[in-house]
């Protein structure tokens, strides 16, 4: 699988990956982005290297498992670890399930830590299985994560009530709590 090497919207120069931030930076010193962080998501999406979100089930398969929906990923090489911030805005603000990208219903699935803390966004419940099932690390005991049944009700963002919460946004995206 070719690592994805999009060029710098600015200078068209090739960005550089930098493993400690996940993200790729600008190296060109005559380019005004240079040292920009820039997310993987939006590299690839400005460049034309991100593969298109597909929603639904089954999901499709790259090494042996599910590609979550909101993956930044190219034909040929998926970010696992890393999170489209658009797709994850959209599924803050459209209750939208995180694996598979389609709505969900008033109450779905989260994982939370014992702080309450979500990650990420919310899932069906056939999709929380998937990833418990692919991805240990969600549950794993750096996160003891647990999945939970609630509503929007039963969120906050930011320290706000969900439905008192402004949006997430692509680049300041929103972390979800359990309250109740
Ligand atoms: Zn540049
Ligand atoms: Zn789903």
């Amino acid at each position: 699988m070719a690592f994805p090497e999009p060029p710098c919207a600015e200078c068209a120069e090739q960005l550089e990956y930098s493993v400690e931030i996940l993200r790729y930076v600008c190296g060109n010193f005559e380019c005004s982005a240079l040292g920009m962080e820039i997310p993987v998501w939006r590299a690839l999406q400005q460049s034309g290297l991100a593969a298109p979100a597909t929603t639904g089930l089954p999901r499709p398969v790259r090494g042996g498992l599910p590609v979550p929906w909101v993956a930044p990923w190219t034909a040929d090489y998926v970010f696992w670890f890393a999170l489209d911030g658009a797709r994850c805005a959209a599924a803050h603000n459209q209750w939208l399930c995180q694996v598979c990208g389609d709505e969900l219903p008033d109450e779905a699935w989260v994982l939370a830590t014992p702080e309450g803390q979500v990650l990420q966004a919310a899932l069906h419940k056939k999709c929380k299985d998937l990833a418990l099932e692919f991805c240990p690390h969600l549950s794993s005991a750096d996160t003891r994560a647990v999945p939970m049944l609630v509503s929007r009700d039963a969120l906050s963002a930011d320290g706000h009530p969900l439905r008192d919460a402004g949006p997430s946004d692509p680049l300041y995206l929103q972390q979800w709590e359990v309250t109740t």
